[in-house]
């Protein structure tokens, strides 16, 4: 079997035209959502992540503002700045590019971004609805996977899903996503033993560890769906992912590449909860 692939890169452009035409039509109505993209130090990831999300908001017609702090700058004034985009009402959603400098705790930052302007849905209010299955913000990159699961039509109902990693922003959401869908969800992690038997129990395979290559085709079950989310950049200076693409992709029944995987789809969530949370929808 060779996989058909998951484009990201397609489908979210699809999704950034709809989302273009939702915008006019919000503005018809006096609604004008606004990002604000708060960015702390220069490190060089974070500021093409942040150009990339400038530049889906522009497309789109979502206004943004860029907030440059330096890498100097208090937890008190990081918090303080985050207040002020709180208070402002013609802000819709606040997202602090992570990682911060180790002086600022990184949790007290999202605990401080109301949760109703919380486009990034790491909130632990957010994350609390996501538990309960409760409409919330959901987290970005594991909301962008599952709109890929869906535009495919892929079944999850009944399925087994194996997921590699278990971070609060992709693996843990992520798992819980499926488990609502009523997947049978298992987690792996650094401790896991036999992650490879594991792995090849799955139906949906979701990898998301930051190892360059660390799942080739021998952990994936014939017609299984590997989603990879790992984005790593090699020494040659491109970008590859977790899975091993071309022995994966001789078992898989779909695969996302890397790059234009789920890369482009976690930008344009984040722009789909800009515009849900101008409509004031998180609270629904
Ligand atoms: P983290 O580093 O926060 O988490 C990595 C997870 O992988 C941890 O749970 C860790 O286990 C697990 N892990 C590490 N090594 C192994 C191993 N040998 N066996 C099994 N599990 C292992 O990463 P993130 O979740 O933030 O990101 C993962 C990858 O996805 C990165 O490459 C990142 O760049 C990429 N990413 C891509 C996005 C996109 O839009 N495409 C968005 C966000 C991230 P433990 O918990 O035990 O340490």
């Amino acid at each position: 079997m060779t996989a058909e692939l998951l484009n990201g890169r397609e489908l979210s452009d699809e999704l950034k035209e709809e989302m273009k035409h939702e915008v006019e039509i919000l503005k018809q109505q006096n609604i004008h959502p606004h990002l604000t993209v708060i960015l702390v130090g220069d490190n060089p990831a974070s500021k093409s992540y942040v150009k990339g999300k400038e530049k889906a908001c522009d497309f789109t017609g979502i206004s943004s503002n860029l907030i440059e702090l330096p890498e100097s700058v208090s937890e008190q004034e990081l918090l303080q700045v985050i207040e002020g985009q709180n208070n402002d009402k013609d802000v819709h959603g606040i997202l602090v590019q992570l990682p911060l400098p180790d002086h600022i705790d990184e949790q007290k930052v999202i605990h401080a971004i109301s949760p109703l302007k919380d486009v990034d849905g790491f909130h632990p209010v957010n994350i609390g609805k996501l538990v309960n299955g409760e409409e919330t913000f959901l987290p970005c990159t594991p909301y962008g996977i599952l709109t890929m699961l869906e535009s495919k039509n892929i079944e999850i109902e009944g399925k087994r899903a194996v997921i590699i990693g278990r971070s609060n922003i992709v693996g843990k959401p992520m798992g819980l996503l499926l488990l609502e869908r009523n997947a049978t969800v298992t987690y792996c992690h650094s401790r896991t033993q036999n992650l490879r038997e594991l792995a090849l129990e799955a139906d949906i395979l979701v990898v998301a560890m930051g190892r360059e290559h660390a799942v080739d085709g021998s952990y994936v079950k014939e017609g299984a769906v590997v989603i990879d989310v790992g984005i790593n950049r090699m020494d040659n200076g491109k970008l590859t992912g977790d899975v091993e693409f071309e022995s994966a992709k001789e078992k898989a029944s779909y695969i996302t590449p890397v790059p234009r995987g789920v890369g482009p789809m976690t930008i344009t969530m984040l722009l789909k909860n800009t515009i849900k949370a101008a409509k004031g929808l998180s609270e629904k």
